[in-house]
């Protein structure tokens, strides 16, 4: 049944992110359950990397099954444009309530890369309405925020983006405020606003964690100084927590960690638990305000056709029911701990050219000294290595890092650990 599987597979799918030239036969996964996805000939993997980084509770998780149950047979779906319904104010009202006080609407989406669209057109329209067009935003370098074109075009530019690139929008692009960088990232912010400050419109950021370059990471402070220079000159700020939201920086949101706070939330990824696709943007009133006018035309001409699908709402509810319960942080706590004394085990090895914690997220850079002909295929040989040890590890080039469901014991990432480990020394340079 799994040859089957893979064979109609290779005949009828294009997979993401794949060169289906080379790419090597997919796993077929029949079921999940808490850590743990099986595959069709009996194997089961550790999802150290909570399946792209969505998956909060474990998978096929009872509670938000039972909850996604039931909303199933009382309301699916209902257009959102003349309609609600109570999971989507339900939501609303549960996100509002955690999230910094000055957060006031919540705009629903269908994954973090229309989440960040919507962040984006609401500060570029934001100032459209009031009379002073702005078009130019901020991004850091190196900054990853999903791949349709508006989220591309605040994205860095690299080989995934080459093909579009003379159709993106431009976009000033400063230094991540890493240790070492802070100086240089604010200097160059100061600068933007100093030659043009009235044509930028916002500055868009993945708060103390850049996932896709590879879990770079910088400290709450530098950003804090960012913000404020942005709230000084009156720009927009745009939090992307598309991936950091949700527990997995230690606290609740990345942002959680700063004094200063944005004017626009980015959700997605664990919002669901990662059951299924979501996206949620939020605002502040004054954003919100902006908009509201006699004049149609300033209305918020977006929307898609799920818009606050009851679904997805229920699963967000049931997660973010989990998600609070004092044991959820606790493992959250936990697994933080863990990865800080794994971290301060191996940092000194031959093999480790940094090691990067930030609450349920640790990051290993491999040493891979001068001989980059040998480890070239590096990434290659890790994720297999993984794989053949039942870890699920999808490494960002010579990085690799664990960011496990919440649910995961302590055996469990001790095993990764130890895992690990062997790979230091199997793969050392
Ligand atoms: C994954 C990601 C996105 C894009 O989300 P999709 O659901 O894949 O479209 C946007 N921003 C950040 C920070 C992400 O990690």
């Amino acid at each position: 049944m799994n040859m089957n599987l893979i064979e109609r597979d290779s005949r009828y799918v294009w997979h993401p992110y794949t060169q289906m030239q080379t790419t090597p036969a997919p796993i077929g996964i029949v079921r999940g359950e808490g850590a743990y996805l099986y595959a069709g000939d009996g194997r089961k993997y550790f999802d150290a990397v909570a399946s792209w980084w969505v998956n909060l509770h474990g998978h096929s998780h009872s509670y938000i099954a039972e909850k996604v149950s039931e909303q199933l047979r009382t309301l699916e779906h209902a257009m959102f444009a003349g309609f609600t319904h109570p999971p989507a104010v339900d939501l609303a009202e549960r996100l509002l309530e955690v999230l910094p006080s000055d957060q006031a609407k919540v705009f629903y989406s269908d994954d973090g890369s229309t989440a960040v669209e919507v962040a984006v057109k609401m500060a570029m329209q934001y100032w459209s309405n009031k009379g002073t067009p702005r078009n130019r935003l901020i991004a850091l370098k190196d900054a990853y925020h999903g791949d349709t074109f508006g989220a591309m075009s605040v994205s860095s530019r690299s080989t995934f983006t080459a093909p579009f690139s003379p159709l993106l929008f431009e976009v000033d692009f400063i230094d991540v405020p890493v240790k070492g960088s802070e100086e240089e990232a604010l200097e160059q912010l100061r600068r933007i606003m100093l030659e043009r400050e009235d044509e930028i419109a916002a500055f868009i950021f993945e708060p103390l964690v850049q996932g896709t370059a590879g879990m770079v990471m910088y400290e709450p402070g530098p950003l804090d100084q960012l913000l404020k220079i942005c709230r000084e000159h009156g720009i927009l700020t745009i939090a992307d927590e598309v991936m950091t939201g949700f527990g997995r920086t230690g606290k609740l949101f990345a942002c959680n960690y700063l004094e200063q706070q944005p004017d626009i939330f980015c959700f997605s990824k664990g919002i669901t638990g990662g059951t299924m696709a979501f996206g949620a943007t939020t605002c502040t009133q004054q954003v919100f305000d902006a908009f509201l006018s006699g004049d149609k035309l300033k209305t918020f001409f977006h929307g898609h056709s799920f818009t606050a699908n009851p679904l997805a709402c229920a699963a967000s509810l049931a997660s973010l029911d989990i998600l609070v319960e004092p044991e959820t942080m606790e493992s959250i706590a936990r697994i933080s701990r863990q990865h800080e004394a794994f971290a301060g085990k191996i940092a000194g090895h031959r093999s480790v050219r940094q090691v990067r914690c930030r609450g349920t997220i640790f990051a290993l850079e491999w040493e891979t000294g001068d001989s980059t002909s040998y480890f070239s295929g590096l990434r290659d040989k890790l994720y297999n290595f993984f794989l053949e040890n039942g870890i699920i590890m999808r490494p960002l080039g010579n990085i690799i890092y664990i960011m496990p469901p919440y649910c995961s014991t302590e055996e469990e990432l001790d095993f990764v650990y130890q895992t690990i480990e062997l790979a230091l020394e199997k793969f050392s340079a």
